[in-house]
């Protein structure tokens, strides 16, 4: 990876950054129909498509590694574009080292533990990426917005008492950085709609046939509660946007655009990490080169002791004629 292109990711993605200790209005501070200066969707693909082959190759070194881990969270309003972002960014991406959690209305047995546990369930191993569809931040979005829903963890008074979401807020800090501090990083990506366009995503949703399996009436419903979400997205973004695990703003409008954010921050996220693959040591080396000799002389008649070695040599020696 050279500087150069390193500095330009960066570059690219320092506006959607939170400022940690910003106080955030999202309905001011943060345009879902931005498209950052990229001439259009031909541009972007082209764009998306080295972004893409940049993160297979960090992934394979992340695995080879095997020292850090990375968390990406998702969160967006329905039809903000989770699963097409998911699809696109990870697309080359080793399937075997990348998992993604779904996380729905909680189990009975979930409700039963302290709200962060079926995340910490769900965390990525060393060396890999672990994806966050919809994430620990539920926990001070959708409870916050309905408040039946915190009635129903069945935390004891003293624990949903007044402070309860500056609490929260505290403890997803704290839980982050613990994480941070032992090798995991967290990267936290807020995709950003417009209400106007959620309105035309989910009409597609009814006027094409291939897409009503996508529509939801539940999900309409919630639009009711808009000016509410926007608030609770605003409060927590001003309160978790940290330095060891900033929030990205990415605008949504565009799917295209955002398919490029995303694979950006975590492009800058893994280039920072700079994974390397293991050294092989002296002795692993000369034992190599002893397995060599055997397999070499087991070459059936007429084969080369080593056809790899052989085709290599072939190849350098085509260039030249
Ligand atoms: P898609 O609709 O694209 O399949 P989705 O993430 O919207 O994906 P759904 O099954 O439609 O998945 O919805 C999940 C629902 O679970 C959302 O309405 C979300 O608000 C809700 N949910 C997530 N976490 C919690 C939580 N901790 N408490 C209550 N509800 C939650
Ligand atoms: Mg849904």
């Amino acid at each position: 990876m050279t500087d150069e292109r390193a500095e330009r990711i960066a570059e690219f993605i320092a506006p959607l950054r939170v400022k940690p200790g910003s106080k955030v209005d999202l309905a001011t501070d943060f345009d879902p129909g931005f498209k950052g200066g990229i001439g259009g969707k031909k541009q972007g693909r082209e764009l998306l498509r080295t972004g893409v082959a940049l993160l297979a190759d960090y992934q394979r070194r992340l695995a080879a590694e095997g020292r850090y881990g990375v968390l990406l969270c998702l969160q967006a309003l329905d039809a903000g574009g989770k699963d097409g972002t998911i699809r696109h960014v990870m697309t080359g991406v080793n399937p075997q080292g990348v998992h993604v959690a779904n996380f729905r209305v909680p189990s009975s047995e979930e409700l039963d533990h302290d709200y962060l546990w079926r995340y910490a369930c769900r965390l990525p191993r060393r060396g890999e990426i672990g994806i966050f569809n919809r994430s620990h931040y539920e926990e001070v979005l959708v409870v916050r917005v309905h408040s039946e829903l915190l009635e129903r963890q069945r935390l004891p008074e003293e624990a949903k008492a007044k402070g309860v979401w500056r609490r929260r807020y505290r403890e997803i800090n704290d839980w982050e950085r613990y994480l941070y501090d032992n090798g995991f990083r967290v990267v936290k990506l807020f995709l950003n709609l417009s209400k106007e366009e959620q309105r035309t995503r989910f009409l597609k949703r009814i006027d094409v046939p291939e897409r009503n399996w996508k529509f939801s009436a539940s999900d309409v419903r919630e639009r009711a509660w808009w000016d509410d979400y926007q608030h609770a997205f605003s409060r927590m973004l001003s309160a978790t946007s940290t330095r060891w695990a900033p929030w990205y703003v990415v605008p949504a409008d565009h799917k295209w655009f955002a398919r490029i954010c995303a694979a950006s921050v975590l492009a800058h996220t893994l280039i920072d990490i700079d994974p390397q693959y293991p050294e092989v040591g002296e002795k692993a080396r000369h034992e190599l080169s002893l397995v060599k000799e055997d397999l070499e002389a087991e070459a059936p008649p007429g084969a080369p002791a080593d056809p790899y070695a052989a085709s290599v040599a072939h190849r350098k020696g085509g260039h030249g004629t």
